[in-house]
């Protein structure tokens, strides 16, 4: 059943949903479980708390299971890799629901605003219950209901808007960490890389009223988080295109920035990511004058030649980009630069991927997530002509990788034997003894602790560089 629910989410909506799932407890004599899993980034991860905090509150038992009664993939398309990790999962879940038939499948996220895989789903996995795309997530309780009502037994539930209609305000959500919380500041982006997916899945950039985000930070702190990071597709164009008339609901990023770091409660912002052409001088600034703010820096380069960052529509040159590194340093010389890099993009040869290698060294960043580029369907760099040789995109990606890898380690270094606070965020996984936290500047420590400490800071002596973490020692009182 094709259908768009217009329905807001409402307290109406939630609570026949509540119904539902109440006459779904009677019938199995227990609480009925639900799982979200997130194959995407942090808006993506986002969106899933807002998930789980209306299953919440809905009645379920929110578990990580993929046994769950109800079964929500969260799925991303930035990757062809990540939708034959989808694909895959769905198959494997076939049988189990046919013996199951109490339990309910359903998919949401980017990949569903691709017509394309609604098809597929549509026609090799006739069992999912639920599809709906990213732009109406408010719609969850209505949509909740209509699954779970009798009328609608057997049929695939779709509800995929085009564009985005709403900046949902209302919905709850269960935070994963309850001390640290990541906050949507905008949706969606308009810059239009001709490599990237998201402009036409995630829809036109819509800003977040400053009003309502500083609201929520300041419900956030209240409620015990010490730590947001304020997410968006291009943080830096914040507030730029709005309403007209309604430029004062919104302010710059600067502004909104320099005011959650200035909420009481709150110890540490970050935020990502940043789009290098966006990124002004009055945003290096607040962050010099906010001890607060987070030495750290995610500044997507993609690529150091001119001519493939035209190809791309980056809309900088290497120059711009090693200035803009060059001014950034030169106010906040502790901050650490972390970047994202694409090899392969069509028309790429080797040469320019020395340029990118070039930028490598001179700015030497703590970390670079490289990746071969991924041809994504309706972007127009798929159909460019030119897409390079394989076993070369190879070549030079290790070439790349073997250079980042030596500057990353070299940069992560340089910290030894200095103190840096940490945020606590849980026991090592491989050893209860140690606790894991992040510096100022991202990067991970291990230190010998308990575990009354998680949600707290405390300054940590970095005693030892294991490459990209630290091993340390607590000093001073935790706070
Ligand atoms: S800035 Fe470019 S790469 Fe980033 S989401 Fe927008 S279009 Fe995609």
């Amino acid at each position: 059943m094709d259908t768009v629910f217009e329905g807001s989410m409402g307290p109406q909506a939630m609570r026949r949903a509540g119904s539902q799932i109440e006459a779904l407890k009677e019938r199995l004599g227990r609480t009925p479980t639900a799982c979200v899993i997130t194959f995407g980034c942090q808006m993506n991860a986002r969106d899933s708390e807002k998930l789980e905090g209306v299953l919440a509150e809905a009645g379920f038992a929110i578990t990580d299971s993929e046994d769950a009664d109800f079964l929500l993939y969260n799925t991303c398309t930035v990757r062809e890799n990540a939708d034959n990790r989808l694909f895959g999962r769905l198959g494997a879940r076939g049988s189990e629901l046919k013996h199951s038939p109490w339990k309910k499948l359903a998919v949401c996220g980017c990949m569903m605003q691709e017509q394309i895989n609604v098809e597929k789903i549509k026609k090799s996995y006739p069992y999912v219950d639920l599809i709906f795309g990213t732009h109406n997530l408010y719609t969850f309780p209505a949509l909740l209901d209509a699954v779970y009502a009798p009328e609608n037994e057997g049929e695939m539930i779709i509800s995929i808007l085009p564009e985005a209609d709403r900046i949902m305000e209302e919905l709850p959500a269960r935070r994963k960490y309850p001390f640290k919380s990541g906050v949507n500041i905008m949706f969606g982006c308009d810059n239009y890389c001709t490599y990237c997916i998201v402009p036409y899945v995630r829809g036109r950039e819509r800003s977040r009223k400053k009003a309502d985000i500083l609201a929520e930070v300041r419900t956030l702190a209240a409620d015990g988080v010490r730590e947001v990071m304020l997410l968006g597709q291009n943080v830096n164009s914040y507030g730029i295109k709005v309403p007209a008339g309604e430029e004062a609901d919104y302010g710059t990023f600067p502004e909104l920035l320099a005011a959650v770091a200035e909420t009481p409660g709150i110890g540490r912002v970050r935020f990502m990511t940043s789009h290098p052409k966006d990124l002004s001088d009055e945003l290096i600034e607040v962050i010099r004058t906010h001890d607060n703010i987070s030495r750290h820096l995610h500044l997507p380069l993609q690529s150091g030649s001119d001519e493939i960052l035209r190809r791309m529509n980056r809309r900088y040159t290497k120059e711009q980009y090693l200035s803009l590194c060059d001014r950034i340093r030169s106010s906040v010389p502790d901050i650490a630069l972390t970047t994202d890099i694409i090899v392969g993009f069509p028309g790429e040869t080797s040469a320019d991927v020395d340029e990118t290698i070039d930028v490598v060294r001179r700015v030497r960043f703590q970390n670079a997530f490289t990746f071969i580029y991924s041809r994504r369907n309706g972007t127009p760099a798929a159909s460019y002509p030119d897409q390079p040789e394989p076993e070369r995109v190879k070549r030079d990606f290790d070439r790349l990788l073997a250079v980042v890898q030596q500057t990353a380690r070299e940069e992560c270094g340089k910290s030894r034997g200095l103190t840096g606070t940490v945020m606590v965020e849980g026991v090592n996984e491989n050893d209860p003894s140690l606790l894991t936290g992040r510096l100022s500047d991202n990067l991970l420590v291990h230190f010998p602790g308990t575990p009354d400490l998680i949600g707290k800071f405390t300054d940590v002596e970095l005693t030892e560089a294991k490459g990209f973490y630290f091993l340390g020692k607590q000093v001073g009182t935790p706070w």
